[in-house]
């Protein structure tokens, strides 16, 4: 359940864990008992792991140290690989 963070009139913090279904918008203050609103933060993220978060450290440490490739991944070294199976494209002049 997440954890939601209430701001009262009087300025008091307090925080209630409901479910998303019975989260309001408001709650009662348990220090003055006044209107309590949700206050709007952001999520706790930083902890998980997924292929994103990967994905964008890799990409950073790539920035300062890219990595070297001297030909396409899967691509034969000894031949160029064919683009087209046309014949008249073999007519075609070469650089
Ligand atoms: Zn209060």
């Amino acid at each position: 359940m997440p954890l939601y963070e209430f701001r009262c009139e009087n300025s008091h913090l307090h925080e209630l864990m409901l479910s998303m279904s019975a989260a309001d918008r408001h709650a009662a203050c348990p220090e003055c008992g006044s209107d309590a609103t949700r206050l709007i933060s952001s999520p706790a993220l930083g902890h998980l792991r997924t292929a994103r978060a990967d994905l964008i450290g890799e990409t950073e440490a790539s920035a300062h140290a890219p990595a070297v490739v001297d030909r396409v991944p899967g691509a034969r070294p000894d031949r160029p690989a064919r683009i087209t199976h046309d014949p008249r494209h073999a007519r075609l002049p070469r650089p």
